[in-house]
């Protein structure tokens, strides 16, 4: 099956809107199994759109077009459509009555213009719009689909996934497709895929791996394609659990959840072990503490942080030695070992960590050049700490310290767990 998508409006050819729709889509479709071979942007004008419906229907069995269903006079892709199949506007009911349940909510009086929402192309299918007043429409004409939908991205989405893309499958009978995530931290995408070489070389011809990688991570997605839904998942899952003592150190979650964060992952761990955190952050100014505490439910485990930013709050609220500063530097093993210690000891906890490095894009120097970071995880064991080299600018340093030192502390509590 072959799309082409058509965006229609003129804000996208003056370049103020950038078109994201078809990106979106574009992902959607061919992981749907539909191979979009075309991307046309046209303005919002008659002879134009009914040009770009003429070429688009001859090499394509689906032409999807997003945008100008708008109730305003600028907006004519539903006339315009209207012309194309030679069809009436007929009011359609059902979407009359969800226009004014939709400004009922909205306490308002439903227009004339508004309800005119309703009028559609005789020949065309309603897909209905639980987000806004204009719907989508959906043609089947001679084995071929065209679709129109709203352009504003998050009814656009709304109206694909839960109208479009169902009558595409039932209708094309296209396959089932299922993904299993397989969520690393620590080590790079090439290293991974040295590993996994032999693994891929033996997965079935319906599943592909993926590598998608960000900062000091690296996301495997396992995608299976097939006829029978139910068949694939405990497949996906058989593989996942192969792919297990592949990447023992680096794995931190497999299973359906895209989303699954480090710290996340971290935290349920912590959890499974009754233990507590706490942080002492120089260079991160925090940030591990937010990513920590941006999940439901931290209090259960997490105690809390020193942002120690200045020399004298490292000694006078974590009992950093002064002697220590000046041997070694504020960026130093001796450090971050004692910020841990410290942090650890003030705080009570089971498992504390603790970071100083140099973010940029100044202070670096010869010897610590921007980028150098020391971390420390002290747990009940005693502390360990780890020399980071990290490029980037001083965000993507920010967030690798943060994902790269939860990482040591997630080794630190699967080392403490093997050894009871
Ligand atoms: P409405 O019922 O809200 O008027 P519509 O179908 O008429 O919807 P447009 O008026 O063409 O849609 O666009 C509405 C908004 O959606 C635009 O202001 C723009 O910000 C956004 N939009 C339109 N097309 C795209 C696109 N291809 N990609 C991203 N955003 C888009
Ligand atoms: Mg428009």
């Amino acid at each position: 099956m072959k799309a082409e998508i058509i965006t229609i409006g003129d804000e996208i050819l003056y370049g103020q809107t950038v078109d994201t729709n078809s990106a979106w889509l574009g992902t959607h479709l061919n992981a749907m199994g539909i191979e979009v071979t075309e991307i046309l942007t046209v303005p919002d004008r008659r002879e134009a759109i009914l040009d770009a419906l003429k070429r688009a229907s001859s090499g394509h069995e689906l032409i999807l077009m997003t945008g100008g269903l708008g109730p305003t006079n600028d907006d004519i892709t539903k006339k315009t459509l209207a012309e194309y199949f030679g069809a009436d506007l007929k009011r359609n009911k059902e979407i009359e009555e969800q226009v004014k349940a939709l400004f009922r909510r909205w306490n308002r009086e439903a227009a004339a213009v508004n309800l005119a929402q309703a009028d559609l192309p005789e020949n065309c299918e309603a897909l209905p719009n639980p987000l806004g007043t204009a719907p989508g429409m959906f043609f089947h004409e001679n084995g071929k689909v065209f679709a129109s939908l709203p352009g504003v991205p998050h009814e656009m989405q709304a109206i694909f996934r839960d109208e479009l893309a169902p009558r595409l499958q039932k209708l094309w009978k296209l396959p089932t497709i299922r993904h299993y995530f397989v969520m690393t931290a620590g080590m790079g995408e090439s290293d991974i895929a040295s590993r996994l070489r032999d693994f891929e070389e033996c997965l079935p011809e319906n599943v592909n791996l993926a590598y998608l990688p960000s900062l000091g991570m690296v996301k495997l997605r396992l995608t299976a394609r097939g006829r029978n839904g139910e068949k694939l998942d405990p497949m996906l899952e058989k593989l996942g659990r192969e792919l297990m003592p592949l990447l023992p150190d680096i794995v931190y979650y497999s299973g359906t959840d895209e989303k699954m964060s480090i710290s996340k992952a971290v935290g349920q761990m912590l959890l499974e072990n009754k233990a507590r955190l706490s942080t002492a952050e120089s260079c991160t100014g925090g940030k591990i503490a937010a990513d920590i505490t941006a999940i439901p439910g931290a209090s259960h485990y997490f105690e809390g942080s020193v942002v120690a930013y200045s020399n004298r709050v490292k000694e006078k609220m974590l009992g950093v030695r002064s002697e220590t500063l000046e041997a070694y530097g504020a960026v130093s093993e001796q450090t971050v070992k004692e910020m841990a210690e410290g942090v650890r000891k003030r705080m009570a906890t089971e498992y504390a960590l603790a970071v100083s490095g140099i973010a940029g894009p100044e202070g670096g120097s010869p010897e610590k050049p921007v980028g150098t970071v020391w971390t420390a995880i002290a747990s009940p064991d005693g502390v360990q700490t780890k020399l980071l080299h990290l490029g980037g600018g001083r965000r993507e340093i920010i967030q690798l310290t943060s994902n790269l030192t939860l990482h040591l502390l997630r080794r630190s509590i699967q080392r403490n767990e093997e050894g009871r």
